[in-house]
């Protein structure tokens, strides 16, 4: 804008032109007041033309004067303006700020600055640069106020947008590079220099060549810069060198920049560090692969071993062998010790087995207490069972786990391939097969595998099919095994013991289907069963007039394990009449051991409903007599595996002592199970025990042959 004081002088010199001129002075008056107009109105037009707003104010803040991008934005008329205060155009707050604005002016201030103000017409905000100027007259006092402003909006957005680039661009995880077409970094971020170690002073003007790695080949590098120049983009894994000279994997984005003439004027690249990424990824491949216990190789990976090995045997007609392990009686240890005693367990048997294996050789985990084992280039069957030799004196050493010392067996499955199979699910499954055969033959030993034992796997696949049949087909028996004082010979009590007849195979022993049973969850109704019939059928002896002391029925894990088993026992006593203190229930040590809350809250119910608990196969757990003596127990039963070689074992003598002994001074009555001979019972009574079970004394055999031989006895 030109200054309006040019105007004025323009004006003057003109008029004092006027006054030399010779010409007369009524033409002169003429001529100068058309000329003032003109130049007013030219003025006006001039100012209207500005993009900026101008405007006067009098002493008292009234308009006097406005231009017509102004008047524009007020949206009204000239005359509609003229006189109008802040007051009467802005809302109160701005209007106030206004009027202190004008005060400072009025008092000889001359303002300059940036603010938020509207558009009143619309009510639009706008972002505005100010200047307020005292207007003076000819003796410089100050009659009102001259303003100026434009709108600055468009200018303040690019600079805001600025700042959040440059925000985004600091605060960014990634790792940002840029650099001129000649590759000299100009620029880097905050997470650069964490990333690199690498300060911007370093780098600047430097080519991003310093990070390279080596790691690399110039092929590499000739296909990024291939990609860069078609397609002005490339993206990919690259590794690079840290200040500190770590190599590590970055994830890159490098896009070119090109400027209006398509020429490229820098390159921004964009990484982010992924060695944790990398680092996961790798665990993850290793978690997918290996079992997280016993970081062995897991079934997943032995088969992909097993496969490779079956193709190179295959090409170099070798022979290779697959052994299939069980762990004898681990469930023993996880419910006697707790899982964490059985887990240590589990390590310990894996250190053992990947030490002993050959470098070519994998062993696996597969589950539970299950591993296996692949040996490569057998040359004769033989090898194989040397193998397995080896692992089992292994495990003659005693093992400690939370301070006790104990020995755990495994039994052992061999299949040999190509004869017993010639894919990697075949081996597995034969081996299984013979694993299962060597537990049938007294577990602790190994077994290769013959084709007749797929027909025993096949036969337990069939016994759990039948066996949900079994109850309604009427298939289970009860049978009734006495009981008998040590000293006197009367009946003390009598065991029932369930029995399955089979259609197809027979009368099938518990030992074959209630791990089944258990397994597949069947044992609750078997049980419940069991405890019905029984019941009924001891209630009917009573309702006869035969008289027995006592009813035992073993109770599985899972029964006791139920919630409502004491509802269910007091139910079936209701039922069928009989009296609690005519019922023993035969829990077995493992489960005591496991000491589960749920598991001694239903002994101490049990007990409060008046029904008598024992202890099953007393001595094969670990149990502390001083932890049996806080339950509601009554009675142990000496296991059948320390009776049998009583006479010939001093170990066991011992153990029976033992056992005599300290339940004896607990409180509690022993029963001695499976006795079959004199010389046992002799030494029982010795000791003290006070009753006895076992064929010496009797058969479990049915309800009618039970009376029919003990009618004597039950008077
Ligand atoms: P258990 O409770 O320890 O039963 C004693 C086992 O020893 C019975 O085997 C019995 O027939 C056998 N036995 C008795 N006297 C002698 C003997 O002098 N010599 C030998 N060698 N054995 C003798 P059974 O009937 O085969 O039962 C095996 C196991 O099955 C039982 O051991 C018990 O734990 C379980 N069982 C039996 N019936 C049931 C039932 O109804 N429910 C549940 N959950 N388990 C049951
Ligand atoms: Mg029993
Ligand atoms: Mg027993």
């Amino acid at each position: 804008m030109q200054d309006p004081t040019v105007w004025a002088v323009l004006t003057g010199v003109m008029l004092g032109a006027g006054g030399m001129a010779l010409l007369g002075v009524r033409f002169h008056r003429q001529q100068l007041a058309a000329f003032r107009k003109n130049c007013v109105r030219e003025c006006r037009a001039m100012l209207d033309l500005l993009p900026q707003r101008l405007y006067r104010v009098d002493r008292e803040g009234r308009l006097t004067f406005l231009n017509r991008p102004l008047l524009q934005d007020l949206g009204l008329p000239l005359s509609a303006c003229l006189g109008k205060t802040a007051s009467d155009i802005y809302p109160p707050e701005l209007a106030d700020k206004y009027n202190a604005d004008d005060q400072k002016v009025l008092s000889g201030e001359t303002l300059v600055m940036i603010e938020e103000n509207i558009v009143p017409a619309t009510g639009e905000k706008r972002y505005v640069e100010v200047t307020k100027v005292p207007v003076r007259d000819k003796t410089d006092a100050i009659v009102g106020i001259q303003g100026i402003y434009w709108d600055i909006t468009p200018r303040k957005q690019a600079e805001e947008q600025l700042r959040q680039a440059a925000r985004v661009f600091d605060n960014t995880m990634e790792g940002i590079m840029i650099t001129d077409a000649s590759e000299k970094i100009t620029a880097i971020n905050r997470a650069f220099t964490e990333i690199t170690g690498y300060e911007e002073a370093e780098v600047i003007g430097k080519t991003p060549r310093i990070f390279k790695s080596g790691r690399q080949d110039s092929e590499f590098y000739a296909a990024m810069w291939s990609s860069m120049q078609t397609t002005g983009h490339w993206q990919g894994e690259v590794w690079n060198r840290r200040k500190d000279g770590e190599v590590y994997p970055q994830w890159s984005t490098i896009s070119a920049v090109a400027n209006e003439n398509n020429q490229v004027t820098h390159y921004v690249g964009v990484f982010s560090d992924i060695s944790s990424l990398k680092r996961s990824q790798e665990k993850l491949n290793f978690l997918a692969h290996h079992d997280l216990l016993t970081r062995l190789p897991n079934r997943l990976l032995f088969n992909a071993r097993l496969e490779h090995s079956i193709e190179r045997a295959r090409r170099t007609r070798k022979s290779l062998a697959v052994l299939f392990f069980d762990l004898d009686h681990f469930k023993n240890v996880n419910d006697t010790l707790g899982h964490a005693a059985g887990d240590e367990l589990l390590r310990w048997v894996a250190k053992q087995l990947a030490e002993m294996i050959r470098a070519e050789d994998t062993v696996a985990r597969m589950g539970g207490d299950e591993f296996i084992m692949l040996v490569e280039a057998v040359d004769e069957p033989g090898n194989a069972g040397t193998v397995a030799r080896k692992v089992l004196e292994l495990f003659k050493q005693p093992i400690h786990i939370s301070r006790h010392e104990f020995f755990i067996s495994t039994s052992i499955g061999i299949s040999l391939y190509p004869t017993d199979g010639d894919d990697a699910d075949t081996l597995i499954k034969n081996a299984d097969a013979a694993m299962y055969q060597a537990k049938a033959q007294g577990r602790s030993n190994y077994q290769f595998y013959k084709p007749e034992m797929t027909a025993r796997v096949l036969e337990r696949l069939q016994l759990e099919t039948s066996l949900r049949q079994a109850v309604e087909h009427e298939e289970l028996m009860v049978y009734y095994q006495p009981q008998g004082s040590m000293t006197s010979g009367q009946l003390t009590g009598v065991e029932a013991l369930v029995r399955w007849q089979h259609p197809q195979y027979g009368i099938i022993l518990p030992a074959r289907f209630i791990p089944v049973a258990e397994e597949t969850g069947f044992i609750s109704t078997l049980d419940t069963w069991v405890m019905r019939t029984a019941c009924r059928q001891m209630q009917g002896w009573r309702a006869q007039g035969l008289k027995l002391p006592r009813l035992s029925i073993n109770l599985s894990i899972r029964q006791i394990e139920r919630t409502d088993l004491t509802t269910l026992v007091a139910e079936l006593l209701n039922e069928t009449g009989l009296e609690p203190s005519l019922l023993e229930l035969e829990i077995t040590e493992s489960l005591i051991m496991r000491q589960t809350a749920q598991a001694i809250r239903a002994m101490h119910e049990l007990r409060s409903l008046g029904v008598w608990l024992a202890v099953d196969d007393f001595g094969t757990g670990y149990s502390s007599l001083s932890y049996l003596k806080q339950l509601p127990l009554h009675r142990l039963k000496i296991d059948q595996s320390f009776v049998r070689d009583i006479t010939r074992d001093p170990n066991d003598e011992a153990i029976v002592c033992a056992i005599i002994a300290l339940a004896h001074g607990l409180g509690l009555k022993v029963i001695a199970e499976g006795v079959e001979t004199r010389e046992q019972a002799d030494f029982l009574r010795q000791q003290g025990c006070d009753e006895v079970q076992g064929y010496l004394y009797g058969y479990p055999m049915l309800a009618e042959e039970f009376v029919q031989t003990y009618r004597h006895l039950m008077g």
